[in-house]
């Protein structure tokens, strides 16, 4: 059965004085593709990394699998089964791919599962079944996106987050990419994605909010938005 998986309420989040989220509320269902996205510096990335446990909001809530996330540590937040893709990627350079994502799995105890996910990760991702052994940080960025998503995906998410997986990308890897979250919207993954790529994000959000200077502006289907006027003026580069 679905239900509701998240749900942010009045969210409020400064750095020092400067308030960056302001008050912003959203919900993901269970199996959905939720997106946020916005202009630069509107608060998105915040967002995550205050739903991840590395920032602690002002005030407001955010459950998660009916458990109330505030002054959970980040630890505790992805043993909940909230994973988190960074923005930048952030994976360990001098460690292999497939240490990479062992690292994904550090809290799990059952070996065998591990070992089988990380063979559906080669099978998600064959460019790293090729390069299993090689140094994460020689990677291409496209192919470091892609280990920054297979390792989220180790803990076996309940929702994945997804940080700008477009971001610095070339054209044909961004595709790659966006095919791939397609691919795991499909097999029932839930995700929370923020995406400069406004038109990709849209064509695969089941709902998407619009976010600007700690605010979500307008929110609706993924579908409407793509056709709503000041989306298409703001996002989509349309006149
Ligand atoms: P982008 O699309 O550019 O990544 P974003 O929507 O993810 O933008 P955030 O990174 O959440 O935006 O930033 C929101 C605001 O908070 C910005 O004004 C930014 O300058 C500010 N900010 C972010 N991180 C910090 C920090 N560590 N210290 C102070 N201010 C910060």
């Amino acid at each position: 059965m679905s239900g509701t998986l998240l749900e942010v309420e009045d969210l409020r989040v400064a750095y020092g004085k400067v308030e960056a989220v302001k008050g912003v509320s959203f919900t993901v269902e269970e199996g959905q593709v939720v997106t946020l996205i916005g202009t630069n510096g509107a608060g998105k990335t915040t967002t995550l990394h205050t739903l991840s446990g590395l920032l602690t909001p002002t005030s407001g809530s955010s459950r998660f699998d009916g458990r109330d996330l505030t002054g959970l540590p980040a630890h505790t937040v992805v043993a909940l089964g909230l994973a988190h893709s960074p923005e930048g990627r952030h994976v360990f350079p001098r460690l292999t791919v497939e240490e990479n994502l062992l690292l994904g799995a550090f809290l799990r105890k059952d070996a065998g599962g591990v070992a089988r996910d990380v063979e559906r990760s080669y099978d998600l991702f064959p460019r790293l079944r090729e390069r299993r052994g090689q140094a994460a940080g020689t990677l291409s960025g496209g192919e470091q996106q892609m280990l920054a998503m297979a390792r989220a995906l180790m803990c076996r998410p309940k929702l994945l987050m997804l940080d700008e997986p477009s971001m610095g990308l070339s054209p044909i890897m961004m595709k790659k990419i966006m095919a791939t979250v397609a691919e795991l919207k499909a097999s029932g993954t839930t995700i929370l994605l923020v995406e400069q790529n406004a038109r990709a994000a849209l064509a695969l959000a089941d709902r998407a909010y619009v976010m600007e200077t700690g605010r979500i502006v307008l929110s609706g289907s993924g579908a409407d938005l793509l056709h709503d006027e000041s989306v298409r003026k703001a996002y989509l580069g349309v006149e």
